[in-house]
């Protein structure tokens, strides 16, 4: 059953990453304006900030740094501004960067094996101080529970939960980037729990371990003050190829900016991919053509309006990524463009929420993103609508689709071969059910071998 009609589903996310540079900050801000904004909007969510990636708070701290260039609470102001006009305000808290942070507390940085420590993008950490950087270069901080970097932000997140009377959400951004650390927390935590550093598969295991145990925490504090709020843990945490951080979601946020960095192919899978987990989930895109941060990029209202057309086709919700000028005014042609997209989500929404999807073809997630996706686009094109697999659940569907890269365990193959033998019908692609050079299951074939060439044609 599709719960999202019982969530928001129109959501902006107010991004604010501001250089300490910049004086004056917030300084345009009003609540006319901004309560302007989200009514020109037509939004029910918008979430704001806390903490951004220069690694500044926007509110008065005792744990962190505040803006140097801002004098009064900004994020208390624009929670309360929300909450006026019965608009929900999570929070956002930047995790795995936090340029303050990191150059303040090398000790904080994630470090990869050859002991170097972890950029986003291909940077040289040994260039010059004023030598040019890439777009969009960070330093990977350490969240794995144990070091103080995680402590530190489970002291901002219980800072933010005891200033705020009314946390509505928190989301975390950058959580599940790298897969493995390093650094001199991890080297210990690995060494007490007797995991061989050599050996890359415990790594990664102590990673996904002490990852869960730190999304967990900040889970608790959070709960301890204000049970009823959400909390997800972006970067990661709405990815279907890393379902062990799925449980600690209360809701799934799909990051996949359709225009930069995921393409309309992704949606589909996901969205299916979610329906099934009973929790809300939405899709994440920006008003922005090609970057988070581009202030100039205007998306047009008609390509809004087809992405939440796309998204609440497959039951999802939408957010739709802006950033706020360092100076705090809202940008009104932005909520103009977003207003456009939501009155019109607004009217469909009765007949995308809240059903229970009908569909006769299963698709087995395979591990590779760009083979589902394009099992997804071939029945799509041909208007073939598909649910996901998920648990097992064959029987649920008249057609199964195996597609390559599939790994079936025993249990999947049992159950497999049990819908088969109930009149079930199976489309194996590729060598999805080859196990040990043979088929894994009876289906009057042999396998002898790969194809020789990389392309066939029948
Ligand atoms: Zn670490």
């Amino acid at each position: 059953m599709n719960i999202n009609n019982k969530f928001a589903t129109r959501q902006t996310h107010l991004d604010f990453h501001t250089s300490p540079d910049i004086a004056a900050v917030g300084s345009r801000f009003s609540k006319e304006n901004f309560q302007r904004a989200l009514k020109l909007g037509n939004i029910d969510s918008i979430t704001v900030f806390a903490k951004c990636h220069h690694g500044y708070c926007y509110y008065p701290t005792k744990i962190g740094y505040q803006h140097p260039g801002l004098d009064f609470d900004l994020t208390g102001a624009m929670i309360d501004a929300a909450h006026e006009i019965g608009v929900r305000a999570p929070i956002y808290i930047t995790a795995g960067w936090s340029h303050n942070d990191a150059i303040t507390h090398l000790g904080w940085r994630s470090v990869n094996k050859d002991g170097k420590f972890i950029l986003n993008g291909a940077v040289d950490d040994h260039s010059a101080p004023d030598a040019p950087k890439g777009e969009c270069s960070w330093h990977m901080l350490c969240l794995n529970d144990g070091g103080e970097y995680a402590d530190h932000i489970y002291a901002i997140t219980e800072e933010v939960c005891q200033r705020y009377s009314v946390v509505d959400g928190l989301f975390f951004d950058i959580c599940i980037v790298n897969d493995a650390c390093y650094c001199e927390s991890c080297k210990r935590g690995m060494r007490d729990m007797g995991i061989d550093i050599e050996n890359d598969n415990e790594v990664k295991k102590y990673f996904v371990i002490k990852r869960r145990a730190f999304m967990e925490k900040c889970s608790e504090i959070l709960k301890k003050y204000h049970p009823d709020a959400t909390i997800f843990f972006n970067s990661g945490g709405a990815d279907p190829y890393k379902p062990e951080y799925h449980a600690v979601q209360s809701h799934y946020e799909m990051e996949d900016l359709p225009t930069c960095e995921g393409g309309y192919d992704k949606l589909p899978v996901s969205a299916k991919f979610f329906a099934n987990k009973n929790k809300a989930y939405l899709g994440l895109t920006g008003k922005f053509h090609l970057a988070w941060g581009e202030f100039g990029g205007f998306k047009t209202k008609e390509a809004l309006k087809y992405e939440a057309c796309q998204m609440a086709l497959y039951g999802a919700g939408m957010s739709i990524g802006d950033h706020m000028h360092p100076d705090g005014e809202m940008e009104m042609q932005t909520y103009e463009n977003i207003g456009y997209a939501y009155d019109y989500l607004e009217k469909i929404a009765p007949f995308c929420y809240g059903g229970e999807p009908v569909v006769n073809i299963g698709l087995y997630c395979s591990s590779r993103a760009e083979v589902n996706e394009g099992v997804s686009k071939i029945l799509l094109q041909h208007q073939i609508d598909f649910g996901i697999i998920s648990e097992n659940n064959f029987s649920d569907f008249d057609t199964v689709i195996i597609p390559e890269y599939s790994h079936l365990d025993d249990i999947a193959l049992e159950s497999l071969k049990g819908y088969l033998c109930n009149g079930g019908k199976l489309l194996a692609v590729g060598d999805s059910l080859v196990v040990d050079g043979k088929f894994a299951i009876d289906m009057g074939l042999e396998f002898i071998g790969e194809a020789e060439y990389d392309c066939d044609y029948i």
